[in-house]
């Protein structure tokens, strides 16, 4: 970086200063090197930028206290303490003087530059977004998958390539600002006199207007088209999620900024996987003779079957947990299970030789009594497994 000059040498004021003086000498160094009054001037620009690192230093006590001791040193990166995030990285831009000081040019002043701030950035025109639901499967969410989307939106107009002008030698210089895109309103205040800056409602900043218009868009610039977009979708995904593709809505007028493509996601329904977060859960169904003797049975997964052990005395409201085979998490922090709920089917009717084989087993000394009362009640167990 080049040697910086001493702050109050920048100001013209005294190492004693008061606060009051180095207001009032930056205003001054202020207006002389605003950009307004020099216009495509660098070295006002950078007159401009240096007065007000300067102030920003001088006017705040401990930011001048360390200045004082240690010089431009002690004011480099994060030693800065907030502000603009330290000078060592080359001083700050226009915006942020604006942004920051904003209120030295204003109306309590009187006369001074008002506004300034962001109205100077130029504010093209932007498209508008466009939403759309894509419906994905179990198996997608968990994969992750490419979505090739065939988008009806506002494009550029081919003739004009967007600019809405019939050729490079369409265009004139605004006559509204003078080609430099914001215009000055002065109103007279109880303060004195304000003035404020605006982007120029003639030309929205462009500093130009279309003298020839393209033919094909009638000067917009834009027609509807049709657009395949590419849209990755990572796995563990989950329903009302929204992925944003910048800049693939809809185009803008004469060139100005596109919208963004909104992606909403939609689960399809599955009802043998219902989701929980990253689990997954099925209700499986075993037979009461499953239930008793134990067994072995089939169990959905996302991308196939699995099968699995039932224990000989398993109850209804059992939970059985596949690890590691539910939904992957959308940040990377591992996966889920599948949950198997398991439940007992009672068959609705049953065969007069059925009923005899059950009639018989229910004298037996195990059949008897009633299972544990503890273990009937299948809400109460789901309440402890949710809990
Ligand atoms: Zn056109
Ligand atoms: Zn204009």
């Amino acid at each position: 970086m080049a040697e910086k000059r001493d702050y109050y040498e920048v100001l013209g004021v005294e190492r004693n200063a008061d606060a009051d003086t180095i207001k009032k000498a930056y205003r001054k160094a202020a207006i002389k090197y605003h950009p307004d009054k020099n216009p495509g001037d660098k070295e006002a620009e950078e007159k401009f930028k240096e007065a007000a690192e300067a102030y920003d230093v001088l006017s705040n006590q401990d930011k001048r206290a360390r200045y004082d001791r240690y010089g431009h040193a002690g004011m480099g990166g994060a030693a800065g303490g907030g502000g603009f995030g330290g000078f060592s990285g080359g001083g700050f831009s226009m915006e942020d003087i604006f942004e920051q000081f904003g209120d030295i040019f204003g109306g309590a002043f009187g006369g001074g530059f008002g506004g300034g701030r962001s109205t100077r950035s130029r504010t093209a025109t932007r498209g508008s977004d466009i939403r759309i639901t894509v419906k994905l499967t179990l198996s997608e969410i968990a994969e992750g998958v490419t979505k090739k989307l065939k988008i009806n939106k506002t494009v550029a107009c081919e003739a004009c390539g967007g600019t809405g002008a019939k050729d490079k030698s369409s265009y004139a210089t605004c006559s509204q600002c003078n080609g430099s895109g914001y215009i000055i309103t002065v109103q007279n205040s109880f303060f004195g006199r304000m003035q404020t800056q605006s982007v120029c409602p003639t030309c929205q900043g462009t500093g130009r207007t279309i003298k020839d218009k393209c033919t094909k868009c009638s000067g917009e610039g834009t027609e509807r088209g049709q657009e395949i977009i590419e849209v990755k979708i990572p796995a563990g995904v989950s329903d009302g999620m929204v992925l944003t593709v910048r800049g693939k809505g809809n185009a803008a007028r004469q060139g100005g900024v596109n919208g963004d493509l909104l992606v909403v996601i939609e689960e399809e329904y599955n009802p043998q996987l219902m989701r929980d977060g990253n689990d997954l859960i099925h209700n499986m169904n075993i037979t009461v003779t499953t239930a008793i003797l134990g067994g072995e049975v089939e169990v959905p997964t996302i991308d196939g079957k699995a099968r699995i052990k039932i224990a000989p005395g398993t109850h209804a409201g059992k939970v059985l947990r596949l690890r590691g085979k539910g939904l992957p998490d959308v940040n990377g922090y591992g996966r889920g299970d599948i949950m198997v709920v398991v439940d007992i089917t009672i068959p609705d009717e049953i065969t007069k030789e059925e009923r005899q084989l059950i009639e018989k087993l229910a004298e037996q000394p195990n059949f008897k009594r009633a299972a544990g009362v503890e273990n009937q009640n299948i809400f109460e167990r789901m309440k402890n497994f949710f809990r």
